[in-house]
């Protein structure tokens, strides 16, 4: 069994990036300059954001984070938005979620310039995703894809089950593993609903499990030897962590991972690779790359 190491694989990308910005800043180009828009002071988003800031530093980028009360309005935040869109030095930028219940997300993730939407939640981006046109890809899904690749795991032909389907996770991973260009595997989509899902994961080469139940896939449900990558993160109290809480995974890492062949720990398996690919959005939006 490897065990798929996404904090050190993260380190190697961003020291990547951090050498190519300098390149860039030393040939006279922009440094790449993300924002960040933070509303209210809910703990997760905190910590996610503080981390989005400093892997910005580790990479070489600008970084500006805005922050509101969670009493702005929708209109403000729309405001706030436009603005960023407007501004010729931020290359992208992200509104973090979740936002507050009286204004809509949706609406708020559709006013993003997509050129500069480097979390790839706007529609265009997910569009351009499902038909394989260069854009801005989800950061989770796509550092499951860096992490597949960079571990030379095959997935071509393989038969892939992605459990969860929420917009973030579930859907762009089973279109990006469908998709020629990168898994070209066979993809089943489980959910709440799915009656054979043991049986589909049983019968799987890959399984990728983003579902938000901790230990929800258990020995009996993986193949020998096969690949079980790990997107779930939640809290569960524990008063021993100085923090009174540690985040567990989707898998029942201990029973499972002597069966298979790879497998991500929780955490430092696909957590690190998230932010990472944020970074990696970035750095293409300042350079332009997928759009001008
Ligand atoms: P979500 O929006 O809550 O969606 C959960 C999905 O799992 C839904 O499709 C749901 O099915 C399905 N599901 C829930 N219980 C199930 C069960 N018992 N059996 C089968 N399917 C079940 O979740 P998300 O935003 O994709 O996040 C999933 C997990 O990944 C969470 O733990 C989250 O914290 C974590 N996450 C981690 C990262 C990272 O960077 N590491 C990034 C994003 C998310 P229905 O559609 O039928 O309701």
């Amino acid at each position: 069994m490897t065990l798929i190491d996404g904090k050190a694989t993260a380190a190697t990308i961003k020291a990547e990036i951090k050498a190519e910005v300098e390149q860039i800043v030393a040939a006279g180009g922009k440094r790449p300059h993300l924002a960040a828009v933070l509303v209210g002071h809910d703990g997760g988003s905190e910590t996610y954001v503080r981390n989005k800031v400093l892997a910005c530093e580790a990479c070489g980028f600008r970084s500006s984070l805005i922050r509101y009360e969670d009493t702005i309005t929708e209109a403000e935040l729309l405001d706030c938005v436009k603005q960023l869109n407007e501004d010729a030095d931020v290359d992208g930028f992200i509104v973090q979620l979740p936002l507050p219940k009286h204004i809509s997300e949706q609406k708020v993730i559709e006013a993003i310039d997509y050129r500069k939407d480097v979390d790839g939640f706007h529609p265009i981006n997910v569009g351009r995703m499902a038909i394989g046109l260069p854009c801005y890809i989800s950061a989770t899904p796509k550092g499951i894809l860096e992490l597949l690749r960079r571990y030379n795991i095959e997935t071509s032909g393989k038969k892939c089950v992605v459990l969860g389907r929420s917009n973030i996770v579930g859907k762009p991973m089973a279109q990006l593993m469908m998709q020629k260009q990168y898994g070209d595997a066979t993809v089943t989509v489980c959910h709440s609903r799915s009656q054979s899902l043991r049986e589909e994961c049983l019968a799987a080469d890959i399984i990728i499990a983003a579902i938000g139940r901790p230990g929800f896939l258990t020995a009996d449900m993986v193949k020998p030897g096969a690949v079980v990558i790990d997107v779930g993160t939640t809290r569960v109290p524990d008063a021993t962590r100085p923090k009174g809480f540690r985040l567990s995974g989707d898998v029942d890492f201990d029973n499972v991972a002597p069966l298979c062949s790879y497998i991500t720990p929780v955490p430092g398996g696909v957590g690190p690779m998230t932010i990472c690919m944020l970074m990696l959005n970035t750095l293409a939006a300042g350079k332009h790359e997928y759009y001008q």
